[in-house]
């Protein structure tokens, strides 16, 4: 029996902002036969998955937005969970590409066939094979757990801030809340006031700096959408205000001075106890990890049935944390706020032409063309990949930049009548270095913290120089940096 495989010219792994963003400009540019594979009930990536209580971007969202569907109407400086999915899902269905997603199709094996020249995938819904296979898995997808001894032990409820347990009412219990990444920082003051106690485990402080979210006012939005002009300023100007920061991260340090000070007028303004004040003051240089934007995190920790605990956790027992101090804290649910895993499983499944995964082969190190295209990877280009995600600055504004040069790639492609593209070693060895090298000084491997921006020592995979360069880098496919043939 010969069973019926699906070709389609072109496959696109997940429907986040990247995915969606690949389909609607591939779309524009002439490419048709596409389909978008999202293991997920619906749309959105990020912002379908997470749903905890407090759940907002940290990059204002007149720049957190594609820049071809601007948007007058957020209702805030820094839109909720559900008006970024509600943007998400308006911005596919005016673009006419709700009918190329499937959804609930889990892509279980994706690898490079030599012999046919193209991607053979599997999903839980059958076989395709495409033309071009294109990754917007997204970097934030897998929920980490830290390794607690006696976790298996623990009686009362628990559950990561991916998968937030919404029928378990937390009012009246004692609930320990484990990191203090970004995730933490917007549900902890959410919780913070129904909770009969709150632990909160902090390995390291985060720099709080203040967020200045508000309701945009009636006026402003008729402006924004009257004068589009206005929406490009406001837009130019919270990129500037942001990209500013690269000061910090990769010019040099001492431009950090002004941005701490920041940070520690609003710990002493919030924070009355002078020993929590000492806790929650960082040891570490401001941008050596992704700083936050919270008005109201310090506050909600200033409050009298909330401990911040910084001596570790020596073991967790059926209803307690033992900490290695030997203190014994009483918990019914605990959360984890430990963020995500750097590498997502799924980048093991996508096997190349020799045979190696993605994933073997990030483990290495990372390695990758402009963040976009892996060696010995044909006919793949993917958004956010190494060294093409930013420290601070806004993530669609990368995977914009990745989604014009994949575009321009596979145009090329059809004007040249070619069928196969692939970097040359050589290219990427050459980006790799440059990168590695760029990165030395920077504050992500010289600020004095440990965080997923980094791994072994070195840069785990952001671009270390401008967003605005690595743009004008992404501009046009530079098809002499790859081998294209018939
Ligand atoms: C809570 C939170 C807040 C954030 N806030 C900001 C912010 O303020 N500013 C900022 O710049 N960035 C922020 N980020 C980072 C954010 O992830 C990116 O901005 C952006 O949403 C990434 O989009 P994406 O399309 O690349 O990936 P995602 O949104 O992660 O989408 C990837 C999609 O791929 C799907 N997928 C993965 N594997 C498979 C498979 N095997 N089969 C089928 N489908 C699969 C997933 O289900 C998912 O829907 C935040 C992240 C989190 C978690």
């Amino acid at each position: 029996m010969v069973t019926h495989i699906e070709h389609r010219q072109i496959v696109i792994l997940g429907a986040g902002f990247g995915g969606i963003g690949l389909a609607i400009k591939l779309r524009e540019a002439g490419f048709e036969d596409l389909v978008v594979l999202e293991r997920a009930g619906d749309l959105g990536g990020t912002w379908q998955a997470n749903t905890y209580p407090g759940c907002a971007c940290d990059v204002p969202s007149q720049l957190y937005s594609y820049s071809f569907a601007p948007n007058p109407e957020w209702s805030r400086t820094y839109g909720r969970q559900s008006e970024i999915l509600d943007y998400i899902r308006a911005v596919a269905t005016r673009h006419g590409v709700l009918g190329d997603i499937r959804l609930d199709t889990e892509m279980l094996d994706a690898r490079w066939d030599e012999s046919e020249s193209r991607w053979r995938i599997e999903t839980s819904r059958g076989v395709l094979t495409a033309d071009y296979f294109l990754s917007a898995a997204g970097v934030f997808a897998e929920a980490k757990y830290p390794d607690l001894p006696g976790m298996e032990t623990f009686e009362g409820t628990s559950f990561h801030s991916l998968h937030w347990n919404h029928d378990h009412d937390l009012t009246g219990e004692r609930v320990a809340v484990i990191g203090t990444g970004a995730s933490a920082v917007q549900f902890v003051p959410e919780i913070q006031p129904a909770v009969s106690a709150l632990t909160l485990f902090q390995r390291s402080a985060p720099w709080i700096v203040p967020r200045m979210d508000r309701s945009t006012h009636a006026v402003e939005r008729l402006l924004l959408r009257r004068i589009p002009l206005t929406q490009k300023l406001v837009r130019g100007a919270w990129y500037s205000l942001i990209e500013g920061f690269g000061l910090v991260g990769f010019v040099d340090n001492r431009f950090r001075h002004p941005y701490e000070l920041l940070g520690r007028i609003q710990l002493r303004r919030q924070v009355r106890d002078p020993r929590l004040r000492a806790k929650l003051t960082p040891d570490y240089m401001i941008g050596c990890k992704r700083a936050i934007f919270s008005d109201a995190y310090l506050p909600a920790l200033d409050q009298d049935n909330v401990e911040v605990v910084t001596d570790g956790i020596a073991e967790v027992r059926p209803r307690s944390i033992l900490t290695r101090r030997g203190v014994e804290i009483g918990v019914d649910t605990i959360i984890f706020g430990t963020g995500f895993t750097p590498l997502p499983g799924i980048f093991d499944r996508i096997t190349g032409r020799d045979g190696l995964s993605i994933g073997e082969l990030q483990r290495k190190q990372p390695q990758a063309y402009l963040g976009a295209a892996i060696a010995g990877f044909p006919n793949f280009f993917s958004t956010l990949g190494p060294f093409g995600a930013a420290g601070n600055q806004s993530a669609v504004f990368m995977i914009e930049s990745q989604i014009a040069y994949i575009v321009d790639a596979l145009t090329t492609m059809r004007t040249r009548g070619a069928r196969r593209v692939e970097v040359r070693a050589g290219a990427q060895e050459d980006f790799v270095e440059e990168m590695r090298r760029r990165s030395a000084d920077t504050v992500w491997l010289t600020g004095g913290c440990e965080s997923y921006y980094t791994s072994d020592g070195q840069n785990a995979g952001l671009y270390p120089n401008w967003s605005f360069e690595y743009r004008r880098r992404t501009r046009r496919f530079d098809s002499d940096k790859y081998e294209v043939g018939a």
